[in-house]
């Protein structure tokens, strides 16, 4: 596989949470899930990074919320940003591509959880659809 180790920016609107980060990044999968409808007030779009490729500038307003047993999603507690998302035990972290600096030279793959989504919107792009995560 061809592996890019990338340098990018990302900061939420008010720049309380901003960071640079350093390493490979994952394709953008978009998310239809149920929970990232209500975080995101939307479907999501992530990439997903190693966490300790992170290297803050600012994180004063970065919060956490449990939002299951099994993952977290961190989020600015000034301006509403929908940042992280952390599945517990993982070394990677899935960051929201909207607070990634532009351009990103990143490229959405797939969608998941689509037979999740809410109905007032379809799916109209080409890509993969599945029913669960999946990184490929
Ligand atoms: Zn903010």
């Amino acid at each position: 596989m061809n592996k890019k180790i990338r340098s990018l920016t990302a900061s939420c609107l008010c720049n309380g949470v901003k960071m640079i980060i350093k390493g490979e990044f994952r394709p953008i999968i978009n998310c239809h899930c149920s929970q990232c409808l209500r975080t995101h007030g939307n479907f999501a779009s992530y990439t997903s990074i190693l966490e300790e490729n992170i290297f803050f500038k600012s994180k004063k307003t970065l919060k956490w919320f449990n939002s299951s047993s099994k993952a977290k999603r961190g989020f600015c507690n000034k301006c509403g940003a929908s940042i992280f998302f952390k599945r517990s035990g993982s070394r990677a972290i899935s960051l929201s591509a909207g607070m990634i600096k532009n351009p990103t030279k990143l490229k959405t793959v797939s969608n998941i959880f689509c037979y999740n989504k809410s109905d007032y919107y379809k799916i109209y792009d080409k890509l993969p659809k599945f029913k669960k995560y999946t990184n490929t």
